[in-house]
């Protein structure tokens, strides 16, 4: 079904607050109308894809009609079905993907686990310096500690709250330069740069895999 489909996971990272959980939902339930071109992006089929980890192995169950759902109750008593709603179907440039994201919060212990990470985003709000502070302590964790070399976002979300802004935005692309990072502004709440910001993902993604 969807095994030709690359699947990636993606990590949410960022203090309490930021709106991990926000931006989750928005991506699960992300999807563009109208006309496109190869240099625009299409989101679809967000709440299609479970994940089932068996035996050891993670799948990918693609679902299409009520009559497939049935596939779940034949399942081994040793089959796990995890977090099925948190993969995002994506097509950039003609090409499919599937993100699957995690969060921090529930995966705190990242590093220990085997699960390979292929993006991290890292989230703080534009209101609270704070969360920048911590992000960009884990953003040079990452690179300095970790040396990983994997897609890393940095994101300063609820820009909605523009007068509560305690976060320049020449700061954080200065920061994410320096440690060659995107950087995007968000609004979760309004649903403001959600899709770029998902499309963005899976581009930092395949440009770290095969660099054009
Ligand atoms: P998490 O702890 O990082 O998962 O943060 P949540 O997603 O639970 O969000 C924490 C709080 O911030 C909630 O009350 C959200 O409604 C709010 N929030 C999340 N994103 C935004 C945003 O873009 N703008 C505003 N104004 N509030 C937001
Ligand atoms: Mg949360």
């Amino acid at each position: 079904l969807t095994s030709q489909l690359d699947l990636y996971r993606v990590l949410l990272m960022g203090a309490p607050g930021v709106g991990k959980s926000a931006l989750a939902r928005q991506f699960m339930t992300s999807e563009y109308k109208g006309t496109y071109d190869s240099t625009t992006p299409e989101i679809i089929e967000p709440e299609r894809n479970v994940n089932v980890l068996l035996d050891g192995k993670e799948s990918i169950l693609h679902f299409l009609d009520e009559e497939q759902l049935t596939l779940l109750s034949l399942l081994p008593s040793t089959a796990e079905i995890i977090e099925p709603e948190r993969n995002v179907n994506v097509l950039l440039d003609g090409k499919e993907s599937i993100l699957h994201f995690l969060d921090e919060e529930q995966h705190p212990n990242f590093e220990a686990e085997d699960l390979p990470i292929d993006a991290y985003v890292v989230i703080f709000s534009v209101s609270d310096s704070a969360t920048y502070n911590a992000a960009v302590h884990s953003i040079r964790t990452l690179r300095e500690e970790h040396r990983t070399n994997k897609a890393i976002i940095l994101v300063g979300n609820k820009i909605d709250l523009a007068r509560q802004r305690r976060v320049a935005k020449h700061d954080a692309l200065k920061i994410a330069k320096k440690y060659d990072c995107r950087y995007t502004e968000t609004s979760a709440a309004l649903n403001h740069h959600v899709d770029e910001l998902l499309v963005g993902i899976l581009s930092q993604i395949r440009e770290q895999i095969s660099p054009s």
